[in-house]
């Protein structure tokens, strides 16, 4: 069975792709980056999001000639030019602290009307193989923000977030309102995982 390590410290993200990685026929032996070293640390201090997967992948790949596979994702929000993108782990200046950059996302968009708040989540995976080779996937999703967050599933900015084509009974609702088997139908990450299942299929 090939063995696959997954380039992410983040543990809902780990349990999202860990849920997809399940899928896989035949199966792969997944393990996290803390199975590998539990000191395991990297600077992200990329410019985009492709920047930060290899400096994950990068780390791990010091540690083990096994498969790889690194997840950079953020939200892009039009209106604030982009941001917090890349930065969406630490918009509030804190690492990793999803109520702190919601706030500061409220506070950004406060007074905007509903129609400007258009937004995506992106997420790029870096899969690197047993030679070494790197390759990029992309996968998107696309929505706007709201002013009154709702949900208590997912994580980060999920609760801010209302997809522009939910599956039927999710209309107007959060990513937050979603349990984890529709998110994981519809999100940026499974949309990125399903490019990198496809081009595995054919390799
Ligand atoms: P990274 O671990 O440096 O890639 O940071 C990702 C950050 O982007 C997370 O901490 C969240 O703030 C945000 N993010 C990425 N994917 C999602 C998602 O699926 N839902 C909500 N927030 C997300």
């Amino acid at each position: 069975m090939p063995r696959l390590y997954l380039a992410s410290n983040n543990a809902h993200k780990v349990a999202e792709l860990g849920a997809m990685l399940a899928t896989l026929d035949p199966p792969w032996q997944v393990a996290s980056a803390k199975e590998l070293s539990p000191e395991i640390s990297w600077i992200e201090n990329g410019d985009t999001f492709l920047a930060n997967a290899k400096i994950k992948a990068d780390a791990l790949r010091r540690l083990t000639h096994d498969c790889v596979l690194a997840d950079d994702s953020g939200l892009v929000v039009d209106i604030l030019d982009g941001a917090p993108g890349v930065y969406s782990s630490r918009y509030s200046g804190l690492e990793g602290d999803d109520t702190a950059n919601n706030q500061k996302l409220l506070q950004a968009i406060a007074g905007r009307r509903a129609a400007d708040l258009t937004a995506r989540f992106v997420c790029t995976l870096y899969f690197v193989d047993e030679q070494g080779v790197g390759r990029e996937f992309v996968g998107t999703l696309e929505g706007r923000l709201t002013h009154h967050p709702a949900g208590q599933h997912g994580f980060g900015y999920d609760p801010l977030f209302v997809p522009d084509c939910p599956p039927p009974g999710y209309e107007g609702r959060t990513l937050a309102e979603m349990p984890a088997s529709v998110k994981n139908a519809i999100s940026h990450r499974a949309a990125a995982f399903k490019a990198w299942r496809q081009w595995l299929e054919t390799r």
